[in-house]
């Protein structure tokens, strides 16, 4: 299951590792199936994906030469509801990846208590160098690809890294396209004008507010004034900070994926987002320090929101890292043997399939809405968001201190615990 992943951890250093992202989901997995005693069987099952999709396929691009790209989508369980999870456009998307971000939404969803199973798509590309025609060439020949394997009952995609509404607009237009009808629920994420929630765009951001909230609230600590540094300025990150400056933080430390900033006195989140729209990274951003990413990580902060993507937090700087609180906006951004590191340490880790949770919980609004016809208001969205947090947050909490476990354990016991009795009441077929 080992293979070469290359990992891009800062903009001067590359470092090539033995690392495989899926080994790191089904370690966790393991510890927690080992726990709850859970059948040999069922674990075979849980720990490889049920359906999984390789398509390879030809984009014009504006030169007029036409490139392959390869795209994946995978379906990690279905035991609790249709697949749910988003879709990646990244230079490092492999199938080792998706398969781990597709196990991820599955216990995600279940930790949330919402009617999914779990799925996650990507396609190995540069976004980043790429026309606007040329992401709507390849975003509609890869939603016609994978559109065997998707819909409203079968699997929902929604935005992930590098990918945005326009992009779910795209998707759900193609797939309309073929069966003939507008079909809003095949996606979430979408704009607001063609059946998009309220909120979605910031709940993920949101949703990493209150997870943080809750955990300082936990050990005592004041919101207000409270230190925070965030890695990864794009939709996460970018709306935690806002939000958490909203709630009396002061934002001491940004970084994206090739350089970060530090200020003891505090960061103006909105024209950080400004400069990065406009300059496209922090790179000449004056005025305040300069660390690079993997830095950032290990600033004198009361609050760490790692936000980009996965193993930032590993057992090389696990002990040096300083905040009291570690929110994990990303999806799997800190490695098993960092996660033990920072346990001894005492600092309280609030995992990813909990801390980010808040988006695929919008989205599951969205889903809602669009087989409804019925749309909400704002303040509904964000209330019944905070009501699933807040209490998949205590249930989580509780767990831990019951078993003495970790949150990243407890979380997974909840969210395993649940599936596995969605299969058991199923029932193995035929
Ligand atoms: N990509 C997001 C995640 O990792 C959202 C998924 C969704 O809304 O389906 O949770």
């Amino acid at each position: 299951m080992l293979e070469k992943v290359s990992t891009t951890t800062t903009a001067d250093k590359t470092v090539l590792e033995d690392t495989s992202v899926y080994e790191t989901a089904v370690r966790q997995l393991q510890a927690a199936a080992d726990k709850l005693g859970i059948d040999e069987g069922v674990y075979q099952i849980l720990s490889r994906p049920k359906r999984e999709l390789t398509v390879n396929f030809p984009v014009e691009m504006d030169s007029g030469e036409v490139q392959v790209f390869t795209g994946y989508r995978v379906q990690h369980n279905l035991a609790g509801g249709p697949g749910k999870g988003g879709i990646r456009y990244h230079p490092d998307v492999t199938l080792d990846e998706v398969r781990a971000l597709a196990m991820w939404m599955t216990w995600k969803c279940a930790v949330a208590g919402i009617p999914y199973g779990g799925a996650k798509g990507g396609v190995t590309c540069q976004p980043k160098v790429m026309s606007n025609r040329e992401l709507e060439r390849l975003t509609r020949r890869y939603a016609t690809e994978i559109s065997i394997m998707i819909g409203p009952d079968q699997d929902i995609p929604a935005p992930d890294i590098n990918t945005n509404a326009q992009t779910m607009a795209w998707f759900m237009d193609t797939i309309s396209m073929h069966r003939g009808i507008t079909v809003p629920g095949v996606v979430t994420g979408k704009p607001l004008s063609i059946g998009g929630t309220l909120g979605r765009v910031e709940a993920t951001g949101r949703g990493v507010m209150i997870a943080a909230r809750e955990a300082a609230s936990q050990i005592g600590l004041a919101l207000d004034g409270a230190r925070v540094a965030v890695q990864g300025y794009g939709n996460v990150g970018y709306y935690a900070a806002r939000l958490l400056a909203e709630q009396g933080c002061t934002l001491v430390g940004v970084a994206d994926s090739t350089s970060g900033l530090y200020s003891e006195t505090g960061l103006d989140a909105d024209a950080l987002r400004q400069y990065k729209d406009t300059n496209g990274s922090f790179a000449g951003y004056t005025g305040v320090d300069r660390v690079s990413p993997q830095e950032l990580l290990e600033l004198p902060c009361d609050i760490l929101v790692p936000a980009a993507i996965e193993g930032q937090v590993t057992a090389a700087n696990a002990d040096k890292i300083k905040a009291r609180i570690i929110v994990e906006g990303a999806n799997g951004p800190t490695t098993p043997e960092a996660d033990a590191i920072l346990y001894d340490k005492g600092i309280l880790v609030v995992p990813d399939i909990l801390a980010n949770a808040g988006g695929v919980v919008v989205s599951y609004f969205e889903w809602v809405q669009n087989i409804q016809h019925y749309f909400w208001d704002l303040d509904e969205v964000n209330q019944q968001m905070e009501s699933i947090m807040v209490r998949s947050f205590a249930e989580v909490t509780e767990l831990a201190r019951e078993e003495g476990a970790s949150m990243r354990d407890a979380a997974m016991l909840l969210a395993v615990g649940r599936v596995v009795e969605a299969m058991r009441v199923r029932g193995v077929y035929p």
